[in-house]
């Protein structure tokens, strides 16, 4: 179903996303994808201003996993530097990792939300499981192998949903 690629909410970046928002409705856990959604994906160490959002959500109460595909040595400076948990080669869309983290951390789907740049990895495996799902504009349009064939399959549903009226680039919501 094309309805389960359409982002719960959608904002320019992650420094847009209203996160007392968020709060209020019962979210206490976010999962952030790495490349082009918290750092672009050629640069090896994040940013003092992604380190300060990071700190920030962590005292307004948030608990902040990094939930990326790309493998280990990737993610771990930047799981280091941020002092947050992280998965590595998480194979979303799948469930498994989702899962696993609300078995861990005893979370139920309403109290996470996920942040991505992709639809068919980030959003379509949050919707899957309703977890609230929040779609961000990609830092950059360098990608790796696997993601330029999933962002020509995103062409395509980007259109489709476009066609629908369920979905407009740059018309952003929460
Ligand atoms: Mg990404």
């Amino acid at each position: 179903m094309i309805e389960n690629f359409v982002p719960d909410i959608y904002q320019k970046s992650i420094y847009y996303i209203n996160y007392d928002k968020l709060y209020k409705k019962g979210i206490r856990c976010i999962l952030f994808d790495l490349d082009n959604t918290i750092t672009p994906s050629h640069i090896k160490l994040p940013t003092k201003r992604l380190k300060k959002l990071f700190d920030e959500l962590r005292d307004k109460g948030f608990k902040i996993i990094i939930l990326s595909n790309a493998p280990k040595h990737r993610i771990d400076p930047f799981k280091n530097y941020l002092n947050v948990d992280a998965c590595s080669f998480s194979l979303k869309p799948k469930s498994n990792k989702y899962e696993k983290i609300m078995e861990k951390f005893s979370y139920k789907p309403t109290e996470i939300a996920a942040v991505g740049d992709q639809l068919i990895t980030d959003i379509y495996g949050a919707n899957k499981l309703d977890i609230t799902s929040i779609l961000v504009n990609p830092l950059t349009s360098k990608d790796y192998y696997v993601t330029i064939l999933n962002r020509i399959i995103e062409r395509f549903i980007f259109n489709k949903l476009n066609k629908k009226e369920l979905f407009l680039k740059g018309k952003y919501y929460e």
